[in-house]
Parts: structure tokens; C-alpha cells; sequence
């Protein structure tokens, strides 16, 4: 057996979908010296993040930073506006989806999980898995719900599992022509700062979100954004919580401080990402990542594979999925891409393991860095015995040549 006790040389390719590879500019405003969190140079970084993350969110309202992964933000969500036994609608994107469902079901409440049935004919796989939330079905089970036991409609705005994105205004405008009073909660956590966003315009109550993903930051810290209706909710409910509790956290980040010890150093670096994204404006953010998802795109189909989301007007620009073709093991597939050719690609989670895999296209990235990790997939593809009907390589340099990005990335000599 060899055992690999060498670094490689050059960079591991990370194109899973979060955590994103971190640009060297915040990783090296992270290795400064940890600051005094009781101190006033913290309030200053404390205060600048928020309303950083406020312009992020596009809300006025106050958002709720965690040092927790996603899953805590999650969990903050429930229990701030939650009591025992409450109804909450949910719907099944994926597996992201199913894990907060769960997540419903352990803190004591009563989820209802909608859902698209069946399974399709040409992949196998299910067919709600292929889509994004369908507001229609949403609308229907609110208007059905007349006593309003219904307290919280739940959706997943990126769905990283699959690589489909879900209208969340549609959401918003299903819940109201229901004439419904549930609060509207949406986890943007592979969403913000690649996808469109808007907190406050969509009527959302609580958006979650977290560090690892298009803010291109490490894992550990997670966010809550609240509206004034999901405060107001948060002073009747009754799930137990503490750490979580949003009354303490907002009336202490209002002096720019933490009722605990915050994770300094990763605020350090969200202040740097959150300029690195602001100085380049949210827009020009969310063309980069449609650029670079149309680029890999070109590149699925030109090798003749599905791509996981089967609605085009929903496709995620964060992230692509991959189906496999049948007998293929995406799993075996990512272990030989990865040990021939450093590079990491997202696993298939839960009812679609095996059957597809993920590339990444978010944090510190270009049309460079895509066209390798095609090339390196593409090997792998080959490598496996996939018949490809095509060079998704040369189908992706095509399509970044003929459509520059916006702005030139380095000034004419
Ligand atoms: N929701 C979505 C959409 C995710 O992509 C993830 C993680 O990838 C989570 C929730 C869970 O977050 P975490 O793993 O940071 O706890």
C-alpha cells in the first residue's frame, strides 16, 4: 500500500458546492492577531458586519450572526418563533429540505412535508428532486388550512443537494393570495451572494443563512435575518432556547457586541468578504455566477449527461448536477477524479447517492479554474468507461470566449 504522506504540489481543486474555496485576501485578514471581543475595536468590526450583511440580505432589519454552522441557524429559526406542536408546511427539494423537516419533527413540531410524487422515467430519480417549491401547491394547502394552524411555511431558496433554485416571491405571492398568516422562512444558505436575494421585497421573515458558501468564508458562523413580524412572533413562542434566544443577541449588536464570545477572527474575514462583494456590487456578483453555471452547462451537455435540475428556468447558478449514467457510481466516479487528479466534486445526499455528483462554480473561482475542473471530470468520465457524445471542455472555452465577462478582470496594458 502506498501511503500518501506528500503535499501535492499546486492547489487542491475544492469545487464542491460550499464549503467554498476562501480568497487569499480574507484568509490572510483572518491570520491577524484575535482582538479583545469586549473591546471598542470590536464593536467597530461587530457593527460594520452587520450592516454589511444587512446590504447582503437587502433588509433593514436586524440579522442575528451565529458562531454555528448552518444547522444552528436552522434550529435559531424554529425555535425563536415556534411553540410545542405548532403545524409548519414544508417542501421537499431535496435533501437539505428533508434534513430540516427532521430537524422539525426532533424540536417537537408537526411538519407537513409537500411534495412532488413519482419518479422519472429517463433517470430513476425522483422527479421531485429535478424541480424547485411549486407555489401553486403552496397556495392550495394554505387555503385549505382555514382555522390557520399552518404557523411557518419553510422552503430551501438553493437547494444544494440538486443544484435547483426556488421563487421565492412566488412563495411570498402564494401565501397572500391565500390570505394566510404564516410566517415565511427561506434558507438561503448556499443562496446569498450568488443568487438574487431580497429579504425585505420578498416578504421574508426569516432568512438563514451561513459562512461557508458565497461568502466565500470557512465554515462557523451562520445568520438569521428577521422581519418585525418574526420578532413580534418570537415574544409568544415557546420552544425552549437560550443560546439561540434572538432578544439577547439583537439588543447587545446593537453596541456592536455578543451576549458570548463571537468567532473574532471569521468576523474579521466576513468584514473583508463583505467588502470584497460590496466593492463589486451584488449584481455584478450574481452575473459572474450565471456566467460561470452557463459555462458549465455547455459543458454537461456537449458530454450528453442530464443535468439534475429539470426545469431550465430554475437552475442554480451556484452549483450543477450530474446524473450518472445507469450502473455508473457517481461515488466511485469523484474518488478516482480525486485521487488522480486533486480534485473534490460534491457527493450525491440521501435518495439521489450514487446516481449523481456536484461541481461547484461559487467562491474563489474563474473561467480558468472551471475550465480545469471540467478538464479534470472529464478525465475521470473517460477514465470510468462513460461514452461521452462530446469535449465538455471545449464546449465550456467556447462558451466563456464568446461571452466576456462584464468587465475585464485586469486593466489593459
Ligand atoms: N441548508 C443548505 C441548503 C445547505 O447547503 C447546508 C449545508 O451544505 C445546510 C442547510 C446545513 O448547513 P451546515 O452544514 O453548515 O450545518
Amino acid at each position: 500500500m502506498i501511503t500518501l504522506d506528500h503535499h501535492p504540489s499546486g492547489r487542491h481543486f475544492l469545487q464542491i458546492p460550499g464549503p467554498s474555496p476562501v480568497p487569499d485576501r480574507i484568509l490572510r485578514a483572518m491570520s491577524l492577531p484575535t482582538i479583545d471581543h469586549r473591546g471598542p475595536e470590536f464593536a467597530a468590526l461587530g457593527l460594520k458586519v452587520i450592516d454589511g450583511l444587512k446590504r447582503v440580505f437587502r433588509t433593514r432589519h436586524p440579522v442575528a450572526i451565529y458562531p454555528a454552522s448552518g444547522t444552528g441557524a436552522w434550529e435559531a429559526a424554529l425555535a425563536n418563533t415556534m411553540s410545542p406542536g405548532d403545524a409548519v408546511l414544508m417542501f421537499e427539494t431535496g435533501h437539505f429540505a428533508t434534513l430540516w423537516q427532521k430537524m422539525a419533527l426532533r424540536l417537537g413540531l408537526q411538519p407537513e412535508f409537500l411534495s412532488v410524487p413519482g419518479t422519472d422515467a429517463a433517470t430513476g430519480l425522483p422527479t421531485g428532486w429535478r424541480r424547485g417549491v411549486q407555489a401553486d401547491l403552496i397556495e392550495e394547502r394554505l387555503r385549505a388550512d382555514t382555522a390557520h394552524r399552518i404557523k411557518a411555511v419553510c422552503v430551501v431558496h438553493n437547494e444544494t443537494s440538486t443544484g435547483v433554485t426556488s421563487d421565492i416571491a412566488a412563495v411570498r405571492r402564494a401565501i397572500d393570495a391565500a390570505g394566510h398568516p404564516a410566517l415565511l422562512m427561506v434558507d438561503t444558505i448556499s443562496g446569498l451572494a450568488c443568487a438574487d436575494y431580497r429579504h425585505d421585497e420578498w416578504g421574508v421573515d426569516v432568512s438563514i443563512s451561513g459562512s461557508q458558501k458565497g461568502l466565500m468564508l470557512p465554515p462557523g458562523i451562520s445568520f438569521n435575518a428577521l422581519s418585525p413580524k418574526a420578532l413580534e412572533a418570537s415574544k409568544a413562542a415557546k420552544l425552549p432556547r437560550s443560546f439561540w434566544a434572538w432578544d439577547e443577541i439583537v439588543e447587545m449588536n446593537r453596541g456592536g457586541y455578543w451576549p458570548y464570545t463571537p468567532n473574532t477572527n471569521l468576523l474579521v474575514g466576513l468584514s473583508e468578504a463583505l467588502d470584497m462583494l460590496l466593492e463589486q456590487g451584488l449584481d455584478a456578483v450574481f452575473a459572474r455566477h450565471q456566467r460561470w453555471a452557463e459555462g458549465v452547462r455547455a459543458a454537461v451537455r456537449a458530454w450528453g449527461l442530464p443535468i439534475q435540475c429539470a426545469d431550465a428556468s430554475v437552475v442554480s447558478p451556484v452549483l450543477t448536477g450530474v446524473i450518472t449514467p445507469q450502473g455508473v457510481d457517481a461515488d466511485a466516479l469523484r474518488r478516482l477524479i480525486h485521487e488522480r487528479f486533486d480534485l473534490s466534486l460534491g457527493t450525491g445526499l440521501g435518495k439521489v447517492k450514487g446516481r449523481m455528483f456536484r461541481i461547484g462554480h461559487l467562491g474563489d473561482s474563474n473561467d480558468l479554474t472551471l475550465v480545469a475542473t471540467l478538464a479534470g471530470v472529464e478525465m475521470g468520465l473517460k477514465l470510468a468507461g462513460v461514452a461521452l457524445a462530446g469535449s465538455g471542455v471545449q464546449a465550456a472555452m467556447a462558451e466563456f470566449a464568446a461571452r466576456p465577462a462584464p468587465r475585464p478582470l485586469r486593466a489593459a496594458a
